[in-house]
């Protein structure tokens, strides 16, 4: 902090001083030739060097009557003499600068050359305060420039920073545009190599859409020449499903001795005793979906539309999968039975554009301890009646089905129906036949042939055996049942396949209403034998499988187009 003197001699921060303060304590000064000798200064002022008061280069202040400053010459009559010099001059210093040299007061007759006259104490006082004015303000002046002085410095060295990060920002700006240029040609080249791979890609699309439709045709004429060959034969065609384990199931079982040697094989590896392979029609292991396995047995549903009697059963063990198969559940898990009315009524559609009109009744019946039971007329008993080799139900409800969404209305029926008599009895669907039946009546108007077709959709009963399953009572009696309609089931085909000319049909409800599907040239039949994966149940597993080749090779003759006469 600067410090300016005061009168008495005490100093005070010059900071203090603003240039107005300072011109307020300022004694009144008259004007004197002395104003003038402040104006050029000495460089010494502002470098610091130390004058002496008693140099006597300065022509100016020698004339002038005053005292001064160690920048400003003292009147000749003040000068000390060289002699005298030390003595006379009183050092100051400030906290800022070098020592100054201050003009002592004057010692009258020690002057040379000063007119012998002093000049009255008032006007010299004066005088000296005029002095100390002076100096304080070439004091504050000197601050004042040191300090735009570093101002300036400042200013200069931020203008060199700014210099300094304009030019490094320059030569990022250059590193960044070669980047972007450089990314650009990158991204060019992929866009290129992208738009190569695209039409690569839709060319190779292209070529395997081909080739699918290719195969997708290949398969479908293969898959009809196999039907004609399979009708021509008159075999009974069978496949075989393996459902997947179930959660509960995999928690408990180990993997299945199941095995799949190709598309239409099966075979259980029971380690040194072999099965030996099983070949079907078809082998749906547990990865086949509803959808699947329904497309590869639309064709085969489809013959009921051209015509032909046509029965489809789902066989197996209890808890192996008939009733999913079958019924299945709701949207994508909807079974054989609610697909085939949306694909009868799509395929119907396509015919009547060749001038066919086709007409559709449903009826859904069971068979339960060996009574027939309406599932769409309040369970109401079905009297079953045989004519000459065919069987009419008496009693049976025919409802017509005008368009596809009714068949779910029908089936909620029927649900209900069978789910009313299960409350009396446990596990009572496993041990009912349910038998789903379409009466479908086709015309063609041009040619004035029609014909009247019966597609049948069974879901048996449980095949377990009484004995193994040690059930008692009224479920020994259902048992038995069942195993009696399967037997004989069983029995028929057996000798159908032995070409006997008696076939016991006429032993159970059940084979007489399914007479036409195992009888003699009027039905196409598939038999779809469900399979319980679990290793528990390999043996109920291989019967039910040894029974599904035997019907394989069972020959019910060339179904013949049902046409009214
Ligand atoms: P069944 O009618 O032979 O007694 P279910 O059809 O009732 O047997 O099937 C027994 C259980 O296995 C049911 O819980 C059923 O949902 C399930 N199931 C059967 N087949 C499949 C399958 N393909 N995928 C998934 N679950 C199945």
């Amino acid at each position: 902090m600067n410090y300016a003197r005061r009168r008495s001699g005490a100093y005070r921060p010059l900071a203090a001083q603003s240039p107005k303060a300072t011109a307020l304590r300022r004694p009144p000064v008259r004007a004197t030739p002395l104003s003038r000798v402040a104006a050029p200064l000495p460089s010494s002022a502002t470098t610091g060097r130390h004058s002496t008061l008693g140099h006597t280069g300065c022509p100016t202040l020698l004339k002038a009557p005053v005292a001064s400053t160690s920048r400003v010459a003292a009147p000749s009559s003040l000068r000390p003499t060289r002699q005298s010099t030390p003595t006379i001059l009183a050092q100051r210093s400030t906290p800022h600068g070098p020592t100054r040299n201050v003009a002592a007061p004057p010692v009258a007759g020690r002057v040379r050359g000063a007119p012998t006259a002093t000049r009255p104490p008032s006007e010299l006082s004066q005088l000296k305060d005029k002095l100390l004015l002076l100096e304080q303000e070439l004091i504050s002046k000197t601050d004042q420039l040191k300090s735009k002085d570093d101002q300036i410095k400042m200013k200069s060295e931020l203008v060199e920073m700014l210099k300094d990060s304009l030019e490094s920002t320059k030569i990022k700006l250059e590193t960044v545009s070669m980047e972007r240029d450089t990314l650009k040609d990158l991204v060019t080249t992929l866009k290129d190599q992208l738009e190569q791979q695209k039409a690569t890609i839709e060319k190779e699309a292209a070529r395997s859409k081909d080739l699918i439709e290719q195969l997708d045709e290949k398969e479908a004429a293969m898959r009809k020449l196999h039907n004609d060959v399979v009708d021509l034969r008159g075999q009974i065609r069978v496949a075989v499903r393996v459902r997947p384990m179930l959660k509960t199931e995999e928690e408990v079982s180990s993997a299945s001795i199941i095995e799949y040697p190709s598309t239409n094989a099966i075979s259980f590896n029971q380690g040194a005793k072999p099965s030996g392979t099983f070949t079907f029609e078809k082998v749906f292991t547990p990865v086949f979906s509803q959808q699947s396995v329904f497309a590869n047995i639309e064709d085969f549903i489809l013959s009921a539309l051209h015509g032909y009697n046509v029965g489809l059963i789902a066989f197996g063990q209890t808890g192996s999968g008939k009733t999913h198969t079958m019924r299945g559940g709701e949207a994508d898990d909807e079974g054989i039975i609610p697909r085939t009315a949306s694909y009868l009524f799509n395929e119907s559609k396509k015919l009547e554009a060749t001038g066919w009109k086709f007409e559709f009744s449903l009826s859904f019946m069971e068979i339960y301890n060996n009574e027939a039971f309406d599932l769409l007329n309040n369970h109401s008993i079905v009297k079953l009646r045989l004519i000459n080799h065919t069987v009419s139900l008496d009693g049976l409800t025919e409802h017509p089905l005008t368009k596809q969404s009714d068949m779910a209305g029908l089936l909620n029926v029927a649900d209900r129906n069978r789910k009313t008599a299960a409350t009396k009895c446990n596990e009572y669907s496993s041990r009912s036949h349910a038998i789903y039946m379409w009466k479908i009546k086709a015309q063609q108007r041009s040619t004035g042939i029609s014909t009247s077709s019966v597609l049948k959709l069974v879901d048996l009963a449980g095949s377990e055996r009484a004995k193994e399953s040690g059930v008692v009572g009224q479920q020994f009696k259902e048992m038995t049942n069942i195993n009696q309609s399967l037997s004989v089931l069983q029995k028929c085909i057996n000798m159908q396949k032995a070409k006997s000319t008696h076939v016991p049909y006429r032993d159970t409800k059940l084979t007489q209403v399914l007479m036409d599907c195992l009888g003699r040239g009027n039905s196409k039949t598939m038999v779809v034998v469900n399979i319980n994966p679990c290793n528990e149940q390999a043996v109920e597993s291989k019967r039910s499988i040894e029974f599904a080749a035997k019907m394989r090779e069972t020959h019910i003759g060339s179904a013949v187009q049902q046409r009214d006469l």
